[in-house]
Parts: structure tokens; C-alpha cells; sequence
């Protein structure tokens, strides 16, 4: 069966087609930009890629756009669109709505409408990718896979923020974490890695990109995570300050700054781009740094440092920790970013190789050492590839992913 997954932005739908169950990817792409001018679609199969520049109004027509190249192109990897399967898209927040992957019908579609209330940069633009996608495809089944799923099994005492308790009741506001999707596949690797049972497998997940969230993972599921109401809390990102003191808002409100501007300073300036004053990017910042800027580096510093202090408290809500686990951009790729986190671990039993650190760039395995009590894992996250077997799992064995099957929330 050939499933499509769609993960679609406010001006972007990303795309990939797999041939299940064996997980192959035949081809994906980006049409980006949509809505301004030079949107473009960009299609890649095996090695060879292709940029289509032309005029792509809306999301509608960027889903035509892609099934025609699916289809139509000289390097179309279908006969007709009838051999699609399945779609699964991606949605950023399920609320407390839903725990696991669900096939898509009226009541989830107002039910992902409701949670926009709490996403509202995210779940309007996936819900558009939706129904473009339910329009193009309308007779084969749609999955929706939640960011949020895989924290559901957070307990009480660690989503609850210690607010007046009304503002959860009356608004949802409570930690519903981010990310998820990637965290539950680096954890399931993790188990398949270490050679254990997912649910007797303790880890400290690190999904560290443009945008950073940790998981602590007891059992296989998700027991703590940095991320809260929104993907803002927690670890310094790109453009995101993560964790602040929220006085600091109400002490600038009095400078005069207003709600907006507060709210695109912690979203959009902060991060390693404020404190750097120069990028968002970890790798500019590095060749900044290495030519004597700095703050870049101190950016880098207080990136590092957050992480860490992040798996302290995850050690300790833990206990025992079989593996601290690096995903996404940087955590993939960055062996230094990795080596300054791991600093000082030892006594806790996490001891760096730094060799193996160096070698071990984008590709799975261990940079710790043979004697390393907890070991020390890279591995590239596959969102996709998640939600691709939980679409295939839904339409064919009408087995559902549930973030609840192993633990019951604890109240
Ligand atoms: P992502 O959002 O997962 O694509 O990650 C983007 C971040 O990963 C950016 O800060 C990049 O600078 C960083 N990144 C990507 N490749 C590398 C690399 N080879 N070395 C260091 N950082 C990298």
C-alpha cells in the first residue's frame, strides 16, 4: 500500500510517499511559499530532485500541484492516484482531546478546530492541509497523528502549572508538551537499540533543532517534557527563549512593550538569534565564534547549559536513566553541542568518547563509552516515518496507537 504523509504550515506543504509496510520513501517534497510570490514546489525521487517555480495561490492548489507531480512528471512514481492508500497528516496540538493517531471524520476535524484555540499559528494551517487533502483524495481514509499524543501520559503533577486552579479547568491551561511524535520514535529505537523491551526502558530524549524539547521516558512513555501550553517553554532555541521568568513580561509591559511585541521577542528574537544578535543558526553562530565573536558563543554556552541542567532534572525524576538520547539538527549533527551537554556527567555515569563523539555525526549508534553506565545514543528521528506506520496500522489493521495503552494517567 502507498501512503502519503502531509505535514502541512501556514504557507507550506511538506510531503512524502511511502510504499508500506517496508517504510520506503518514493518520493517527497516541499511546496513552499504558497500564497507569496516565488512559491515553488521542490520534488525529490531517489536522487534526483527538481524545482518547479510556478504560482501556488493556496494550499488547494499546492495539493493538486503535488499529486499531479506524482502522477504526471517525468519522474512520476505513479500510474494514478487511486494506488494512494492512505493519507496521514501531521497536527501540532490534540489537546486533551486525543492520545493516539485517528482517522479523521467531522467530529475530529471540529474537535482539531476547537484545540486552535491553544495553537493558533499551527492547527488552522494543518486543518487547511487537511481538507485540501480530503478534496484532492476524498475516497481513501485520512489520519490525523498529534504532536501532543505521545505526552499524554504525563502525570497530573507534572502538566499541571501551579496557577490558580480555575485557569486549567476553565482554559486548558496545563502542559501539553510538543514534539511528540519525534520523542516516541527515538524512545522505541532507543529500546530496539539497547536491546530491552520499550516498556522496561528508561530514557532522557533530546529533540534539539530550530526548534528543542527534552522527554523523560519511564517505561517507554513520556513522564516529563520541557515544552507547555506552547512550544515556548523549556530549553533556549532558535529564535525562543524558553524557559524565562514570567515577571520578566509583566516588568517590560511596564517599559511600555505591548502584548504583541512581547510575544514575537520570546518567539522570534530570542534564542540563539537574541542573545547572538546574529543567527538562529547553530552552525553561522559557530563560524562566528571561531572568528572571535563572543556572544555567539555565549549563545552557544547558554544553549548547552540549559540542556543540561534539563537532564539533571530528568535524571532525577527518573532515577535510573538507560540512555540520553540526541535528535534532530543539532543534536544529530553537532558533536560539540553534544560533548559541552555531556561535561561534568560523569559521576552520574554518563561518560563521553569524545572519538566516537567525533565520528559519530547524522548517523545512529553510541558516542559514550564501552563503560558508560548510561549510554549515550544519536539517533535521527523519523517523524514521517511514524506517522506513515500509524496511518497504515489504523487503515489496515484497525489498530490504533494510544498514548495511555501501557500506564494509566495518574490523577
Ligand atoms: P532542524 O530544525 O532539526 O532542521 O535543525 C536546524 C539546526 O540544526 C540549525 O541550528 C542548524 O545549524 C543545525 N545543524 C544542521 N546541521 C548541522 C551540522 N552539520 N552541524 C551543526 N549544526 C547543524
Amino acid at each position: 500500500m502507498k501512503i502519503l504523509v502531509v505535514n502541512c504550515g501556514s504557507s507550506s506543504i511538506k510531503f512524502q510517499l511511502y510504499s508500506m509496510p517496508e517504510k520506503r520513501v518514493l518520493a517527497k517534497g516541499l511546496a513552499a511559499k504558497i500564497g507569496e510570490e516565488g512559491s515553488a514546489l521542490e520534488y525529490h525521487v531517489g536522487r534526483n530532485a527538481y524545482q518547479v517555480d510556478r504560482a501556488i495561490p493556496d494550499h488547494g492548489e499546492g495539493m493538486k500541484q503535488i499529486l499531479a507531480t506524482l502522477i504526471g512528471s517525468e519522474d512520476a512514481i505513479l500510474d494514478n492516484l487511486d494506488e494512494i492508500g492512505a493519507v496521514g497528516h501531521r497536527v501540532v496540538h490534540g489537546g486533551e482531546e486525543f492520545t493516539g493517531s485517528v482517522e479523521i471524520g467531522q467530529a475530529v476535524l471540529d474537535s482539531i478546530e476547537r484545540c486552535s484555540d491553544l495553537a493558533p499559528l499551527h492547527n488552522p494551517a494543518n486543518l487547511t492541509g487537511i481538507r485540501a487533502a480530503m478534496r484532492a483524495l476524498p475516497e481513501v481514509p485520512h489520519i490525523a497523528c498529534f504532536d501532543t499524543a505521545f505526552h499524554a501520559t504525563i502525570p497530573k503533577m507534572g502538566y499541571l502549572y501551579a496557577l490558580p486552579y480555575e485557569v486549567y479547568k476553565k482554559y486548558g491551561v496545563r502542559r501539553y508538551g510538543f514534539h511528540g511524535t519525534s520523542h516516541r520514535y527515538v524512545a522505541a529505537q532507543t529500546a530496539k537499540l539497547l536491546g530491552k523491551a520499550p516498556e522496561e526502558t528508561n530514557c532522557i530524549t533530546c529533540h534539539l533543532g530550530n526548534g528543542c524539547s527534552m522527554a523523560a521516558v519511564r517505561n517507554g512513555l513520556s513522564v516529563d517534557t520541557s515544552m507547555g501550553l506552547t512550544p515556548l517553554e523549556g530549553l533556549v532555541m532558535g529564535t525562543r527563549s524558553g524557559d524565562i521568568d514570567p515577571a520578566i513580561l509583566f516588568y517590560l509591559a511596564d517599559k511600555g512593550y505591548d502584548m504583541e511585541s512581547l510575544n514575537k521577542m520570546c518567539n522570534k528574537k530570542s534564542g540563539l538569534l537574541g542573545v547572538s544578535g546574529i543567527s538562529n543558526d547553530l552552525r553561522t553562530l559557530r563560524e562566528k565564534s571561531d572568528q572571535g565573536d563572543s556572544r555567539a558563543q555565549l549563545a552557544i554556552d547558554i544553549f548547552c547549559y540549559r540542556v543540561k541542567k534539563y537532564v539533571g532534572a530528568y535524571m532525577a525524576v527518573l532515577g535510573r536513566v538507560d540512555a540520553i538520547c540526541f535528535t534532530g539538527g543539532i543534536g544529530e549533527n553537532s558533536a560539540e553541542v553534544r560533548a559541552a551537554v555531556c561535561r561534568g556527567l560523569e559521576p552520574l555515569g554518563a561518560v563521553l568518547d569524545p572519538e566516537l563523539n567525533e565520528r559519530r555525526i547524522g548517523h545512529e549508534g553510541d558516542f559514550g563509552t564501552k563503560n558508560s553506565r548510561v549510554r549515550l545514543l544519536v539517533v535521527p528521528t523519523d517523524e514521517e516515518g511514524v506517522i506513515a506506520t500509524d496511518t497504515f496500522d489504523i487503515v489496515m489493521q484497525g489498530k490504533t496507537y494510544d498514548g495511555n495503552q501501557l500506564l494509566p494517567v495518574a490523577d
